[in-house]
């Protein structure tokens, strides 16, 4: 299975990302842990877009696709995965579909966490990670550019069928019940 986990920062997909990791056996993809990872260990890409992930913007659209591309390539992924934080852009999506497709594959399911705006900031706010894309400003960037960009990517797989709409406010074992009823 390959499942897109969608919806604004902080809404959650990481959490139950990790959640769905275990009782479906297949690999989380996080194309803001793997950034993260390349700034932490100064690779080339990660000297690339560091300056980029601080602000809170975007990485260009052809870079994120060939690190996923990389990425799902390989064998650990082979059984499927979850998509946390990638298709971020329209453009992306129809992007990887088109990867996928020369694979005889494609995406599943894509399952949207639905959290108010006031709601978003308060938890990235208390979440302490000590992200420099962490700041009220910041916070506000982000969720300004979800909105712009992001969120038509939901139309997106709206169109294709794959999408449904979850309710992100409430415990985190309620919300993975309503996804995994999404999903079965
Ligand atoms: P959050 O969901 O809290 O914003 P992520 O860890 O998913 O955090 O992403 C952090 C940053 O990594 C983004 O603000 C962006 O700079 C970069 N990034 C991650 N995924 C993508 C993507 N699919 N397209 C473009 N940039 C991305």
């Amino acid at each position: 299975m390959i499942l897109v986990l969608f919806g604004p920062p902080g809404a959650g997909k990481g959490t139950q990302a990790k959640l769905l990791e275990e009782k479906f056996a297949i690999k989380q993809l996080s194309t803001g842990d793997i950034f993260r990872g390349h700034i932490k260990n100064q690779t080339e890409l990660g000297i690339k877009v560091k300056s980029i992930l601080d602000s809170g913007n975007l990485v260009p659209d052809e870079v994120v696709v060939e690190v996923v591309v990389d990425a799902v390539s390989k064998e650990e992924y082979k059984n499927g995965y979850i998509l946390d934080g990638f298709p971020r852009t329209v453009n992306q999506a129809k992007q990887f579909d088109t990867f996928l497709a020369k694979n005889n594959s494609k995406v599943n399911a894509c399952i949207g966490l639905e959290v108010p705006n006031e709601e978003l900031m308060k938890r990235i706010l208390s979440r302490g990670q000590g992200r420099a894309d962490d700041t009220p400003e910041k916070v506000a960037l982000r969720l300004q550019i979800y909105e712009k960009e992001t969120s038509p990517v939901m139309g997106y797989y709206k169109s294709t069928g794959i999408f449904s709409s979850i309710n992100g406010v409430g415990t985190v074992d309620d919300i993975f019940k309503s996804i995994c009823s999404e999903l079965i």
